[in-house]
């Protein structure tokens, strides 16, 4: 046993990461309701969820599941390729396509599974797949497993992007988020969409953090910029602004086809619950609808807000920032002491190390919601600004 765990060595990789500052441990939970979170009596606000419409606790996501619930029960039994495919799934597809303005979509059980399934189904040893820098682990995965060419652009570098487009073989798949997860900033997609098109490439376009809260009914930034019909792939998740979980992937109809026919994590995955699906569309429309424009205005004017704050204390907003606001301190240990320091104030910011994002780059990573409110914001400037002077 002892040689075993020797040859493992698992204690001197976890006595590695602790000394780095990169250890990462799960913190229990009681309850978290809106922006508030509670433990063992304890309270804090959170900064920390991707649940930018604040519905995941709403009484409609209540009512929808419910009423899910009541028409389907639990869990759908297998892969829909094996135990047909629900019309609750069918009907979600059918609204997310007309989101999306594509002729079809395929959801899938996460957004990560959307691209292990995607990028594998469509491209191979022969092709190259073109990504952002500070592209989502997932995307970076499932280029890996594609088995496919593999070239990294510095972060929105166009020339450089371009570059790589003049010298890639075979199809060319170019991948980037529009609003990205970690630096909040946007991605140029119209430059984007122009040098993809020059160069006959296709581009997937990863809307996580932008579908829901920006643009046109929320569809996403693509469609804010009017490039939207030119994105040939568009990936999202539905665990985030859509408040419950899933992903989806929204293309013309022969893609979609392809991909019921070789994407692995749809096809060898069990089709998510029925009631899932049901509560998706319900919550679908009323993003699109005047309620969810309503909570786009409010969580965009309370991030307006904590930009301002930011700017307040000399940290610059990242060039189109939306929801998701970085405050970046450098080295690991430092970012550990103050968010553990600001929750102790009360504040619940997550700190962002390695590899989630690059050595020396670790930050606080502030999320907005419209449940926040503007009292909320000023009181985090006070913490913050106690809580970064204290490590000074
Ligand atoms: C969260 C996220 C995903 C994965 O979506 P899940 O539904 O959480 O699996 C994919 N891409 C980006 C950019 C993300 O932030």
């Amino acid at each position: 046993m002892q040689q075993r765990s020797d040859k493992w060595n698992i204690t001197g990789q976890l006595d590695e990461l602790r000394a780095q500052g990169l250890w990462r441990e799960l913190r229990p939970l009681d309850e978290a309701s809106g922006v508030t979170v509670r433990t063992a009596g304890q309270e804090w606000i959170n900064f920390s969820s991707n649940d930018y419409l604040g519905l995941a606790g709403s009484a409609e996501m209540q009512n929808a599941l419910a009423e899910g619930v009541a028409r389907y029960g639990g869990g759908s039994g297998a892969s829909r390729l094996v135990c047909g495919s629900h019309r609750a799934h069918a009907a979600l597809e059918e609204a997310l396509a007309d989101f999306k303005g594509t002729e079809a979509a395929l959801t899938f059980s996460s957004g990560f599974a959307v691209a292990l399934g995607t990028i594998p189904a469509l491209m191979g040893a022969e092709d190259t797949i073109i990504l952002d820098k500070l592209s989502h682990a997932s995307l970076v995965d499932a280029a890996r497993l594609s088995g496919a060419t593999i070239r990294v652009f510095p972060h929105n570098h166009l020339e450089k992007l371009e570059r790589l487009l003049q010298t890639a073989k075979g199809r060319v798949l170019v991948v980037t988020e529009s609003i990205f997860s970690m630096d909040g900033d946007a991605a140029p997609l119209e430059d984007i969409v122009a040098l993809k098109n020059k160069f006959g490439a296709w581009l997937l376009v990863d809307e996580a953090h932008a579908v829901g809260v920006l643009g046109p009914q929320g569809r996403g930034l693509a469609a804010a910029l009017g490039v939207d019909q030119q994105v040939d792939l568009h990936l999202g998740t539905l665990s985030k602004a859509f408040g419950l979980s899933g992903g989806y992937l929204a293309a013309s109809r022969q893609v979609i086809d392809l991909l019921i026919n070789r994407a692995r994590s749809f096809i060898y995955s069990t089709a998510p619950p029925f009631h899932l699906a049901h509560a998706l569309n319900v919550i679908l429309n009323l993003i699109r609808s005047e309620q969810g424009e309503a909570l786009r205005a409010q969580v965009l004017g309370i991030a307006k807000q904590a930009h301002d704050l930011l700017a307040s204390m000399g940290v610059a907003s990242p060039p189109g920032a939306a929801a998701i606001l970085p405050l970046i301190i450098g080295e690991a240990s430092r970012a550990v002491a103050v968010s553990s320091r600001l929750r102790d104030s009360g504040f619940l910011i997550p700190c962002i190390r390695y590899p989630t994002v690059a050595r020396g780059s670790a930050r606080l990573r502030i999320t907005l919601s419209a449940r926040h409110t503007a009292p909320q914001i000023q009181a985090l400037g006070q913490a913050l600004r106690e809580a970064l002077d204290f490590q000074d």
